[in-house]
């Protein structure tokens, strides 16, 4: 709500189960670089806010302003209106891959429009954004993080994965879910 950008990031390795992931980090980029540092060289799962941007310049990243004009002025708009966020305004960005035999996730993202300060939906949250792992598959959610993260999408299709359900069966299973016990979320 200051017109500043907090970005989440999660990856997550299929053969191990190794993952890293950023939460509400400002003025870096590719953060999903910095959550693969995160994997590499923390004993850590997740880093958030100015622990995150501190393990950044350490690790040689340098800092940026994210805002763009064209940002400012929209955001700028918006506050003088004091009107409701654009409704399911969000950018993430989701990678599935194999490599070398092995299964792994990559989730980014600046959330949701006009988030409050501190907000970290289920993008760099291992389970409900990305999950992977070789034994069962991998998943990657985008959407409203607060319903993604709620129902464990990620984990859930991959679990449902697991059980020999195809990825697209799996992914409507998770939907299906949230659509019976949230139907007002929809
Ligand atoms: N899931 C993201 C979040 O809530 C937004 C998106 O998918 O674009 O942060």
């Amino acid at each position: 709500r200051d017109g500043e950008v907090e970005l989440d990031a999660a990856v997550m390795d299929g053969a191990t189960l190794d993952a890293g992931a950023v939460a509400a980090v400002k003025g870096f980029l590719p953060v999903s670089r910095i959550a693969r540092r995160v994997m590499e060289k923390t004993p850590h799962l997740l880093l958030a806010g100015e622990g995150a941007a501190a393990f950044a310049r350490a690790e040689g990243f340098l800092p940026q302003d994210l805002r763009t004009e064209a940002s400012l002025a929209r955001w700028r708009k918006w506050k003088a209106e004091n009107g409701p966020p654009p409704p399911d305004s969000h950018d993430t960005v989701g990678v599935l891959g194999w490599h070398r035999g092995h299964a792994f996730a990559v989730c980014t993202t600046s959330g949701t429009a006009w988030k409050y300060p501190g907000r970290v939906g289920d993008s760099p949250i291992l389970g409900a954004g990305l999950y992977a792992d070789d034994e069962a598959g991998a998943a990657v959610a985008t959407g409203r993080g607060e319903e993604i993260w709620r129902f464990a999408f990620s984990l859930r299709a991959v679990e449902a994965m697991r059980r020999g359900t195809t990825a697209k069966a799996a992914c409507e299973e998770a939907v299906r879910r949230l659509l019976q016990r949230r139907p007002k979320a929809a």
